[in-house]
This record gives C-alpha cells, sequence and structure tokens, in this order.
C-alpha cells in the first residue's frame, strides 16, 4: 500500500495493533457496505483523513490514532474507498463541493 517510512512506522507497531483490534470490536460491520443495508463484517480499518495528507510525523501520528479518523471496512470496500481516493482529483472534489454549495444556497436560500 503505501511506501511512506513514517507511515510504514506508524502502521507496524502494536499502538496501532490496538487501535486496530479496538475498532474492530467496537465497530465489526463494514461502514461502507452499511450505509447500502448490507451487512459484512469488517476486516480492515481506514483511516478517513489519509495520513499522508499531512507531513511532520507529529501531524501523521496524530491522524493515524485518532478514533474519530477510523472507518471498519470489509476488504472490496477498502479497495474501493482508496481507487475513489486516487482517481478523484482536488480540482473535482472542489468543483463537486462548489456544486454542492450552489445547490444548497438555491434550495434554502
Ligand atoms: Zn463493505
Ligand atoms: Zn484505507
Amino acid at each position: 500500500m503505501s511506501h511512506n517510512p513514517t507511515y510504514i512506522k506508524l502502521i507496524n507497531c502494536q499502538t496501532w495493533r490496538n487501535l486496530r483490534n479496538k475498532q474492530l470490536k467496537l465497530r465489526p460491520l463494514c461502514e461502507e457496505c452499511r450505509s447500502k443495508e448490507i451487512y459484512t463484517s469488517a476486516t480492515e480499518v481506514h483511516h478517513r483523513i489519509p495520513v499522508e495528507s499531512v507531513r511532520s510525523e507529529q501531524a501523521m501520528r496524530k491522524l493515524a490514532y485518532d478514533p474519530d479518523n477510523l472507518v471498519s471496512l470489509c476488504h472490496e470496500c477498502h479497495i474501493e474507498v482508496h481507487k475513489a481516493l486516487h482517481s478523484r482529483g482536488k480540482d473535482v472534489v472542489k468543483n463537486k463541493t462548489e456544486r454542492e454549495v450552489k445547490s444548497f444556497k438555491g434550495r434554502y436560500l
């Protein structure tokens, strides 16, 4: 997956393994499947905000170990989420956000 040495260090340690086990115990179902009303057991833990989106080791550590940044996923959904992250350029996200804001204003203001 990742080749960032800091990321690898953060993931290959007992802190992460404990946190990951805790998350899977706490949320044993794939959250992506659950939003489609399918119940699949989660086997992997994903970071909502990618750990590598920040530069300093301290900030990376914070993102990696923040329980609010963790999502339980099944293997299939995890692959899909990462595909979407890669194919979605920053401009696309920005345009989409602007569109959503516009349609929000159109409806409510
Ligand atoms: Zn799933
Ligand atoms: Zn992931």
